[in-house]
């Protein structure tokens, strides 16, 4: 089975059309070396996933009837009882969050968030407390209910989550991803017994995380990942687990989930995706990576001031990336300043930031289209080879720190936003 970045251009090459919509709508080209980001339109869909959204899309359905083939596929997944597809994994999270305060009580599930009830209070490890493009705080608070954080952000102990467990305590969360600490916390498989024990549900958000079963495994309650990310789907949540908290929260659809409705298209979308992945050699993928990564190294192993290594996917995900460290002195400029330089190429290419104030960038392989390795092999090789051209700005670390706001408040404006001095 073909990756569908690697269908979709082969369409693109054969037809030399890879810009060719970018162009129609006068949207900046944009090569994604970065993940899979909400900034760039998380994943390209497959020919099998666009079939199966156009299908959907020209037929009426009873979305019940849809929603349980979702629930048999992703119990095929996952190894779930049940599980539904919402709009995405934030909403997940608060449906789930919902569907524990209120179990199958709809008067319950139309009285929040105002109110909440007895059960109230989500229970998370200081160090999960997240920025995913939006604060995970923010999920929790949406059904009305109130995070309960333990422990500081690098070091949390039993006594402090047997602590917070109590009659109040609707579920307690625990986020497994790159954005949050990887040391000092509770692991999951403790968390679990310590929750079970005072008869309190646990709930994974493990969006971004290729282990599909291993959550559940471990004892999970409910589980959340994104359909629009390594699997390649079109943008969605899938909320798997339990059979009786599943449906507790595919009920909260009848008031706080309306506003995170899914359309058909995207559960037939997801659906074929969800299978999709289930054929997929993910062995020859990581090959094809591996050879895209070491092309890259070769690329930039005689420039100066520039180190390169193969790193292992921070939560284990199963994939390697190439960072990039920088010695702005010997290389004539800093990480962050290379960065936006590649941003401003044409096409742009967009490259991993998320710690780019320790002096360094990541390239990842997994969302490069067709024809696009060599794209990139050269425009790293122009940028970082020719240092002069780089903008100097000792601002470029906070500006890259504050875009995923900043963005949003340019959209549309007349003047550029401020970036609020740091300190
Ligand atoms: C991406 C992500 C989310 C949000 O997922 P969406 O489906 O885009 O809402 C939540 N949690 C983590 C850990 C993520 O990586």
């Amino acid at each position: 089975m073909p990756r569908p970045q690697d269908q979709q251009n082969e369409q693109n090459t054969k037809q030399n059309t890879m810009w060719a919509w970018h162009d129609a709508m006068k949207v900046r080209r944009v090569i994604n070396v970065s993940g899979t980001m909400t900034g760039l339109g998380a994943s390209v869909l497959s020919r099998d996933v666009q079939t199966a959204m156009a299908q959907a899309g020209a037929s009426f359905v009873d979305m019940h009837a849809l929603q349980a083939r979702a629930s048999a596929g992703i119990a095929r997944l996952t190894g779930a009882e049940a599980g539904f597809l919402t709009a995405s994994a934030s909403a997940g999270i608060s449906l789930a969050i919902a569907g524990c305060m209120t179990g199958l009580d709809a008067a319950r599930a139309e009285a929040l968030p105002a109110d909440p009830g007895a059960k109230s209070h989500v229970v998370i490890q200081a160090g999960h407390l997240c920025h995913y493009g939006a604060p995970v705080e923010t999920a929790i608070r949406l059904t009305g209910a109130s995070p309960r954080a333990i422990g500081q952000s690098t070091h949390v102990m039993d006594h402090q989550l047997a602590g917070a467990l109590c009659e109040h305590t609707a579920a307690a969360l625990y986020v497994a991803s790159h954005h949050v600490v990887h040391y000092g916390q509770i692991p999951l498989k403790r968390f679990v017994d310590m929750c079970h024990r005072a008869d309190v549900p646990v709930i994974v958000d493990a969006a971004s995380e290729y282990d599909l079963t291993g959550f559940l495994a471990a004892g999970a309650d409910l589980v959340i990942y994104s359909a629009h990310k390594f699997l390649g789907g079109p943008t969605g949540g899938i909320v798997a687990g339990r059979r009786e908290a599943v449906r507790a929260a595919y009920l909260q659809n009848i008031a706080i989930g309306r506003g995170m409705k899914i359309g058909k298209e995207s559960i037939a979308g997801a659906i074929a995706a969800i299978q999709a992945w289930q054929t997929r050699d993910h062995r020859a993928d990581y090959q094809a990576y591996g050879r895209t990564l070491r092309t890259w190294q070769a690329a930039l192993q005689d420039l100066a001031g520039i180190k390169t290594t193969l790193v292992d996917d921070p939560t284990g995900n199963p994939l390697q990336r190439l960072q990039v460290n920088i010695n702005p002195t010997q290389a004539g400029a800093t990480a962050a300043e290379f960065a936006q330089a590649l941003a401003d190429q044409d096409p742009a290419v967009i490259v991993r930031a998320h710690e780019i104030d320790l002096g360094y960038f990541q390239l990842d392989p997994c969302n490069l289209l067709l024809g696009q390795e060599t794209l990139v092999t050269d425009t790293l090789g122009r940028v970082l080879g020719d240092p002069k051209s780089v903008r100097k700005d000792d601002d470029m670390p906070s500006r890259l720190r504050n875009k995923a706001v900043d963005s949003y408040l340019r959209w549309q404006g007349h003047t550029e936003a401020k970036t609020p001095a740091t300190g």
